[in-house]
């Protein structure tokens, strides 16, 4: 028998959320600020970083056109697509965390390859 291989050609498709409802999610992601605040926990799908937004020293913010809010930017990978639980979303069950990832990045994300999320230090990315 062949072995198993782990390379997945395939994008992974969660039977369990619609690409309706994932892109409903991804809408979540953007100028997300008043949701954001009101969470509990956030979940980032880039990297799967899981955090409580009143635990992070500092929180950074893209700012949107008004009256739009600001959307939320990882505080592990900088990508801005966080989304808050008080979005109602499951952000901590794992197949739509990589589901949502799956269908906006892809398989190139950094939890569709199974690889650890090094921390990026902002003090590299922020100039003021
Ligand atoms: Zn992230």
């Amino acid at each position: 028998m062949k072995p198993k291989t782990t390379e997945r050609t395939e994008p992974f498709v969660s039977s369990r959320f619609s690409s309706d409802y994932i892109r409903k999610a991804h809408e979540a992601t953007f100028a997300n600020e008043s949701a954001i605040v009101h969470s509990e926990r956030c979940t980032c799908f880039y990297c799967g970083h899981s955090f409580d937004p009143s635990q992070e020293e500092k929180l950074h913010w893209i700012e949107e056109k008004p009256p739009r809010e600001r959307t939320l930017r990882c505080p592990m990978c900088a990508i801005d697509c966080v989304i808050g639980s008080a979005s109602s979303f499951p952000i901590e069950d794992p197949e739509f965390i990589l589901a949502c990832s799956e269908a906006w990045f892809g398989g190139i994300s950094r939890i569709s390859d199974g690889k650890p999320v090094e921390k990026l230090r902002y003090v590299d990315l922020i100039l003021d």
